[in-house]
């Protein structure tokens, strides 16, 4: 707690002063000679900002492989895609799939925004056209390229 602070408020105007003020600063004309100083009031809260409601959340992320859109792979936040069981999501069927890891990429979403992450000790991703071979955490729009290796998906981000 610190120390309180002892001002006078002009009888006039409201203003507050110094507490050994002897007339207004702001107005000019309060005459503050007989109004006892006083603890200084709480500054008046300030009011309450109403938060922009956030913008909705894209809830799935859907990769369509692009020599056959009719093969889409629902991958849920959180999860993994890859050749093998290690992966929440199976990539079976499509083409290259001997070049892609066990478990080669998760997803995930920060917010409303979805990320990719490369996973695997070898191989690579690639997100529209940038090569990615550690693990970082990279940006996916609706409409992203990604590519596991030699296979090209479209991203699609949609639903709230
Ligand atoms: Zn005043």
């Amino acid at each position: 707690m610190s120390e309180p602070v002892y001002v006078k408020y002009c009888p006039l105007c409201g203003a507050e002063n110094p507490h050994q003020a002897a007339f207004c600063a702001r107005c000019l004309d309060g005459d503050l000679t007989t109004v006892p100083a006083e603890v200084r009031r709480e500054a008046p809260p300030e009011l309450a900002v109403v938060p922009e409601p956030a913008a909705p959340a894209p809830a799935r992320c859907t990769l369509v492989l692009i020599e056959d859109p009719g093969v889409t792979f629902r991958v849920a936040e959180g999860q993994t895609v890859g050749r093998t069981r290690k992966a929440d999501v199976l990539l079976a069927g499509v083409p290259k799939l001997e070049w892609i890891s066990g478990a080669h990429a998760r997803f995930f979403r920060r917010g409303p925004q979805w990320f990719v992450q490369h996973i695997a000790v070898t191989n690579f991703i690639k997100v529209d056209g940038d090569t990615f071979r550690g693990d970082e955490e990279v940006a996916l729009h609706d409409g992203s390229v990604l590519v596991l290796s030699l296979t090209a998906f479209r991203v699609k981000l949609e639903g709230v």
